[in-house]
């Protein structure tokens, strides 16, 4: 194999890998560089996103919700249930084999497309040289004319929550339990706390969720916040707010944490303690002296708009740059620095990038907040519709929530979308296309949705910004 290549790409989770076979689609020579090692000491590409995040996280979001709708919910619909059963290992046989396939996908998409895989450290050294371990401790240098970091991030540990792996746990440790904890405990109410918590509480564990914050979900709406907040403690997910942890530890079989609110201390028993904190961007052992790359305090590599590295053909992208942690923000990144690589254009519109959390209901928004809109000093109006009027939403058990439209008063242009409900996940794809086309919710109200589907929620809320929603009330 050659030693030299156009691109050479360090990480093949959902920022690296689009970045390398966009490369290779420009008729570039690359390589993708990957260290992932799973539980089973395996290598695969997919980095955090496949392995151990957004793919198996929605594989036990899916079955856990099934079953507990099995239970619960069939019932309504005349379908009588007897011996519902949790199979706990085929469950998670099933999120497995999902992982491995979609993970495998990614060696065939390489091969098909001219990438070239390369299992081990990538480290950066001076003059655009890479320097690769392998797993059996073997080095080697690749030249490269372009080099693009995407090291991606890792969980943050507190130090007064000693991790083991068993008791006290991360979110990949936390999507591989092989039984049921009868109590379960998750620090941070974030969407990777909130993800979790839902699983294991549809699978029968008692989830207490303790969040630092008074507020709840502060990144959402906080009309959207509300009615999340409502669903989920009426789930019983135990939601204590305002209450920080200051340690736990193991103690025999329980883990014991103390934590402080308002009231005062407190303390708590689980038996296991999911540690949901956020996660840090990723650059042990990526730079070597003299590179030129500049990290600042918090740990991010610094880039421009462009994701330009303060180093010539040197580009990062992903988790380990500025920006929300999102598989789809990391990969349009990716994409664009290819692009931009071969001479070709390249843009992120980092105003339209849609947040989602896989919850019941799911909530999903894309621009700006009315908060953030009210803080703006722009005028605007608002419309929103809700799911309980859907005839689709009814008929699917599923008439929770709502749409919500945020427009500029003055020349109404579509500000933010926020949904919770049914499918929201799906839903808001309308709207990023809608903004992305810098659409008015004129626009939106003039545009056909079918009938009964739940996108006339978006239609509704729409029209309702200029109180013209026909099938609910006018406010
Ligand atoms: P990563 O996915 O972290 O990939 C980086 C890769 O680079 C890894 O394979 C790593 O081993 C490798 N690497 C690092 N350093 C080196 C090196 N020096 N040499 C060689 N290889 C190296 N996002 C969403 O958009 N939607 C979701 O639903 C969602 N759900 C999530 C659920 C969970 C439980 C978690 C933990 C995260 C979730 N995320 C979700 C976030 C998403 O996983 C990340 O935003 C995304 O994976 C970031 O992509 P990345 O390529 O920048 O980094
Ligand atoms: P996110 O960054 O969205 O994944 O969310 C992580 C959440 O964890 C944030 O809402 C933090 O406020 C919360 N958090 C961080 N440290 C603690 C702590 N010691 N106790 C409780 N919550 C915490």
């Amino acid at each position: 194999m050659s030693d030299r290549f156009d691109v050479v790409v360090i990480g093949g989770g959902p920022a690296g890998y689009p970045a390398a076979i966009r490369a290779a689609q420009n008729k570039l020579t690359v390589a993708c560089i990957d260290e992932w090692r799973n539980t089973d000491g395996s290598h695969a590409f997919g980095g955090t996103c496949l392995n151990a995040g957004c793919i198996p996280s929605k594989a036990l979001l899916e079955s856990s919700e099934l079953y507990h709708r099995a239970r619960e919910e069939f019932a309504v619909h005349g379908i009588a249930l007897t011996g519902v059963a949790l199979d706990l290992a085929a469950m998670q046989r099933r999120r497995a084999a999902i992982v491995k396939t979609m993970t495998g996908g990614i060696n065939a998409l390489f091969k098909s497309g001219g990438v070239t895989p390369v299992q081990g450290h990538g480290r950066l050294l001076p003059g655009n040289r890479v320097q690769v371990t392998a797993a059996d401790g073997s080095q080697r240098i690749l030249q490269a004319a372009q080099v693009v970091l995407a090291s991606g991030s890792v969980p943050v540990r507190l130090r007064s929550v000693p991790h083991d792996g068993r008791r006290i746990v991360d979110s990949w440790n936390a999507l591989e339990f092989d039984a049921v904890p009868a109590r379960l405990g998750v620090i941070g109410a974030g969407v990777i706390g909130l993800e979790l918590g839902s699983v294991w509480r549809r699978l029968g564990s008692e989830v207490t969720i303790l969040e630092a914050t008074e507020q709840f979900l502060p990144i959402a709406d906080q009309a959207i916040a509300r009615e999340a907040l409502r669903h989920f403690k009426k789930q019983g997910l135990d939601l204590r707010l305002g209450a920080k942890v200051a340690s736990a530890a193991v103690a025999g079989e329980v883990v014991d944490l103390r934590y402080t609110d308002a009231r005062g201390e407190h303390s708590l028993q689980v038996d296991k303690l999911v540690v949901a904190v956020g996660r840090r961007p990723f650059t042990d052992d990526l730079l070597a002296e003299g590179t030129g790359v500049q990290v600042d305090a918090r740990g991010f590599i610094e880039v421009d708009e462009h994701c330009r590295t303060a180093a010539a053909n040197v580009w990062a992208v992903g988790d380990v740059v500025r920006g929300p942690m999102l598989a789809h923000r990391g990969k349009e990144e990716g994409v664009m620095v290819a692009d931009l690589i071969a001479g070709r254009y390249g843009e992120v519109n980092y105003r339209t990038i849609p947040s989602v959390i896989y919850t019941s209901p799911e909530i999903a928004w894309v621009g700006q907040t009315e908060e953030q809109v009210k803080a703006s000093g722009r005028p605007y109006k608002v419309g929103t519709f809700p799911f309980a009027a859907s005839g689709r939403a009814r008929a699917m058990e599923a008439a929770q929530g709502m749409a919500k439209v945020i427009a500029a008063a003055d020349d109404d242009e579509v500000l933010g979308v926020h949904v919770i409900g049914p499918m929201a996940g799906e839903l808001i794809g309308e709207a990023m296309l809608a903004m992305e086309y810098s659409a008015s919710t004129e626009d939106i109200q003039r545009t056909i949705h079918a009938h009964p589907t739940l996108s006339e929620a978006i239609h509704e809320a729409a029209l309702a910004v200029d109180k013209k929603a026909i099938d609910a009330i006018n406010r």
